[in-house]
């Protein structure tokens, strides 16, 4: 038996987290593709049942109020404030994480101030964040400037009405620092809007002590709230009373069912609220998240790290050298859950890799991705996962 295969079980036999394993639903493969869609917590199909037949077949409308649906998305946002490190009421569920750029990014000019006519935009950030930054710069009257996140600091000025940052690069899994991009943004006086859609539920974020003032993410990776679970929209707490949302709903309004002609916003999250919550994909997202309960972040993260630092131990003990070039940073301090590994092939070999049973995504044009989710994915899996790959690109 290998060396790898010895220490994966060590490993394992060490690992605190292991025991939530059981609580989800999985099989035979490996899955390292759960930073695109985390798997199913297995209680998740009874509760959601009981919201379809007790709460919408039997109570109907009494279900607003009796069974908690109108307050869902700033309970939800509750629930997953302690992951982000958000005190209760910052946090508002709800509409996709696109759409909560849009908001985040036109509130964030507004704010700003009439003489501050340029964003700045991650020039490697995830496609949609950089399609809603050209469409709100265009709407808002301000040029858009894309530029890496190591050129921001030298990229602000007196200008800058507000930076939309990714915290951990989709692609290649390299972490941004937050605390130090936060700081220099506010140094000049613009305001900061983090996308955590790769963070949250895999590392510290910890928002409140950084003095963030907008973030945004998705729950259906990371926190396995499901396909299209809604989004989520932070506000830093002394900002709440000026987020002038571009998409001011009935759902937003101070009274809505005073049913006024004028738009009067409710104070603290439920500012970011636009129109009528998907009530059936926000309470599947409600139950998915009891698996946190007890869970902390920071032995997410410790293990998260233990999972690519064995992943990249193991491809280097399995593949020749120089058939594959790692694209996530060594260091710990810059780097996300998961690991990209770049080859001339790569669309061929993660096929290969799905048909033996290793899921994990490739990315245009050369990179196989590997997500690690440490609630569910174990230090043998990797050793399979890395066996397998190096078999593949032999
Ligand atoms: C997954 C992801 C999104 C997804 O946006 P949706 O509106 O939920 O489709 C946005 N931004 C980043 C950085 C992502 O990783």
């Amino acid at each position: 038996m290998s060396e790898q295969v010895l220490r994966a079980r060590k490993l394992d036999a060490e690992d605190e987290l292991a025991a939530l394993r059981e609580r989800f639903v999985l099989d035979d493969t490996v899955y390292l593709d759960g930073n695109s869609l985390g798997a199913l917590p297995a209680h998740v199909p009874d509760r959601v049942a009981d919201v379809v037949r007790r709460q919408w077949g039997e109570l109907r409308i009494r279900s607003w109020e009796e069974s908690g649906w109108w307050t869902a998305p700033e309970r939800i946002g509750d629930r997953i404030a302690p992951l982000v490190g958000a005190a209760p009421g910052r946090i508002v569920v709800g509409d996709s994480t696109s759409v909560n750029v849009f908001k985040a990014l036109v509130a964030a000019v507004r704010m700003a101030g009439e003489d501050r006519d340029e964003l700045l935009v991650d020039a490697t950030t995830f496609p949609t964040d950089g399609y809603i930054a050209e469409s709100a710069a265009r709407l808002t009257g301000r040029t858009l400037r894309a530029v890496t996140p190591a050129e921001v600091p030298g990229a602000l000025g007196d200008r800058t009405a507000a930076v939309l940052l990714n915290h951990v690069d989709y692609r290649t899994g390299r972490l941004h620092d937050l605390p130090a991009l936060t700081a220099a943004v506010h140094a000049h006086g613009a305001l900061v809007v983090w996308d955590l859609c790769h963070s949250a539920g895999a590392l510290p974020v910890g928002l409140d002590e950084h003095g963030v003032d907008l973030a945004v993410g998705c729950t259906y990776k990371y926190l396995n709230g499901g396909p299209g679970s809604p989004a989520y929209l932070y506000v830093r707490r002394d900002l709440q009373d000026r987020f002038d949302s571009p998409l001011p709903g009935w759902n937003s309004h101070a009274e809505p069912f005073g049913m006024d002609p004028v738009h009067t916003p409710a104070t603290g999250p439920a500012r970011g609220r636009v129109g009528t919550p998907d009530i059936l994909s926000l309470l599947a997202l409600e139950a998915a998240l009891d698996v946190w309960d007890g869970v902390s972040v920071a032995a997410v993260r410790a293990k998260s790290l233990a999972l690519t630092d064995f992943f990249l131990e193991c491809v280097g003990a399995y593949t020749e050298p120089g058939r594959v070039e790692c694209v996530t940073p060594e260091r710990h301090a810059e780097r996300g859950s998961q690991i990209a590994l770049r080859c001339p092939d790569a669309g061929e070999v993660m096929k290969r890799l799905i048909a033996r049973g290793v899921v994990g995504d490739f990315r245009h044009p050369d990179v196989l991705r590997f997500g690690f989710t440490p609630l569910y994915v174990g230090f043998r899996d990797v050793e399979r996962a890395a066996r397998v790959l190096g078999e593949e690109l032999a």
